[in-house]
C-alpha cells in the first residue's frame, strides 16, 4: 500500500499545525538536503511547452529514496477558474522501485517555494531588514508572506498588483494575522522603503516588473516568477550589477532571470553559500538576487517533511496503487477472467 495524502488532508494538516511553524521545519529539511548537494542525482527539469503554458517533470534521488514532482505552469488559467500552478508528487523507495508515497503537491508547491525562498533570504537578506515589498499578489503570496515572517520576522509589506482584487484578496487572508499592509499605487511605490523586494507575477513574456533606475543599493530581491524560457521579471541591467544566487545554475540559465544574460555570467548556488564554500552578502549596498525557478531537491525535501508529519496522523489514506501478485511472476493470476 501506499501513503496517499489528498488535497483536503493536506489542507487539513496545514490548518491543524500552521502555515509559519511548517515553513520553519521545512526550511530546516532544505538545509539539510541542500547540505548534502553531493548525495543527490540533479537534472534540469523536463519540460514540455505548449502555446498555453508548459507541463514539467522534476526528479531527484538521494540514493536511498527516489522522488518527482509533476508541475504545470499555465498563467492564462485564472482568466478560466483554473490555479496557474497545480502539482502532485511521489516518493519512492530506491531498493525495491516500488512507490512508498504520493501527495497533493499544488498547496505543498507554495510552502516549499515559501521555504526555499526563506532559506535563501536567511543567507542574503540585509541585517535589520524589516519591510518586504510584494509584487503580484496572486497564489504564492500570502505563503511568501508567512514564510518571510516565520524565518526573518518581516510584518511590514508593500503590496503591488495590476489586479486589484488580487490585492484585496491578501489584505483579507493575512492582515488579521497581524501583518501591516501598504497597498501601493505601482510598483516604483510599493518599493518605497523596503530592504526586501519579492516578485512574484505570471506572465509569459520577458516582462520588467522592476526597473533598475528604481532599486537601490542593499536590498534583496526574491525573484520568483520568471521561472520558464521568455518568462521573466528582471531588467537585465539589475542582473548586471547584483550578486545572483541560484538553486541549480544548469537549470536556472534555462528557466531564470539570468537566461537573459550571457552563458557564463557567475552566480553562486545557494548550497555553497549555505556550506561556507562561497560568501554570501558581501556589504551593506550589495544588490542580492534569489533567482528562483524551483527545483527537484526542494520537492523532495518538502515531500519528506510531509511524510514525516502526517506519520502517525489520521492526515492519509492507503492507496492500492501497486500490482503486487503473490507469486511475482503471475501477474496475469491477479485477474478474474
Ligand atoms: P497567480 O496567477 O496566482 O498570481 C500572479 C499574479 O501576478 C496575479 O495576481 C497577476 O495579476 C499578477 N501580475 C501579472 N503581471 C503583473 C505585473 N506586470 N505587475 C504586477 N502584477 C502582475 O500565480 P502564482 O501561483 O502566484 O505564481 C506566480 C508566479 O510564480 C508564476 O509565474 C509561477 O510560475 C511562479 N512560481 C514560481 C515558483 C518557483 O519555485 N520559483 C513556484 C511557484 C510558482
Amino acid at each position: 500500500m501506499v501513503t496517499f495524502v489528498n488535497v483536503q488532508n493536506v489542507a487539513s494538516w496545514i490548518s491543524a499545525v500552521g502555515v509559519e511553524p511548517i515553513i520553519d521545519g521545512m526550511v530546516s529539511y532544505l538545509e539539510a538536503d541542500f547540505g548534502r548537494w553531493d548525495r543527490f542525482d540533479k537534472t534540469p527539469r523536463v519540460a514540455s511547452h505548449s502555446l498555453y503554458g508548459v507541463i514539467e517533470l522534476m526528479p531527484t534521488s538521494d540514493g536511498t529514496t527516489y522522488g518527482f514532482k509533476y508541475v504545470n505552469g499555465h498563467p492564462v488559467n485564472p482568466k478560466r477558474g483554473l490555479q496557474t500552478v497545480t502539482a502532485f508528487g511521489v516518493l519512492a523507495d530506491v531498493e525495491s522501485g516500488y512507490p512508498t508515497f504520493i501527495s497533493e503537491m499544488t498547496l505543498l508547491t507554495a510552502l516549499r517555494t515559501a521555504a526555499t525562498s526563506a532559506m535563501a533570504a536567511k543567507l542574503l537578506v540585509p541585517k535589520d531588514a524589516t519591510t518586504m515589498a510584494m509584487i503580484g499578489t496572486g497564489s504564492q503570496s500570502e505563503f511568501q508572506a508567512l514564510g518571510f515572517r516565520s524565518v526573518l520576522g518581516i510584518e511590514s509589506l508593500r503590496i503591488w498588483d495590476t489586479d486589484p482584487d488580487a490585492m484585496a484578496k491578501l489584505v483579507t487572508n493575512i492582515e488579521p494575522l497581524g501583518f501591516d499592509i501598504t497597498v501601493a499605487s505601482s510598483a516604483a511605490d510599493a518599493l518605497d522603503g523596503a530592504q526586501i523586494i519579492t516578485t512574484c507575477t505570471a506572465d509569459k513574456t520577458n516582462a520588467t516588473i522592476l526597473n533598475d533606475a528604481d532599486i537601490v543599493g542593499g536590498v534583496h530581491i526574491n525573484a520568483i516568477g520568471g521561472d520558464c524560457p521568455g518568462k521573466t521579471e528582471l531588467d537585465t541591467a539589475l542582473l548586471r550589477r547584483s550578486m545572483i544566487a541560484v538553486e541549480y545554475t544548469e537549470q536556472t540559465r534555462i528557466e531564470g532571470e539570468i537566461q537573459q544574460l550571457e552563458e557564463n555570467w557567475p552566480v553562486t548556488e545557494l548550497w555553497e553559500i549555505l556550506t561556507g564554500k562561497k560568501p554570501g552578502r558581501s556589504d551593506a549596498e550589495q544588490i542580492t538576487i534569489f533567482d528562483s525557478v524551483g527545483f527537484a531537491i526542494e520537492d523532495f525535501s518538502a515531500l519528506r517533511y510531509l511524510r514525516d508529519g502526517v506519520e502517525g496522523t489520521d492526515f492519509f489514506d492507503s492507496l492500492d496503487l501497486i500490482a503486487d501478485p503473490e507469486d511475482p511472476k503471475n501477474l496475469y493470476g491477479m485477474l478474474d477472467v
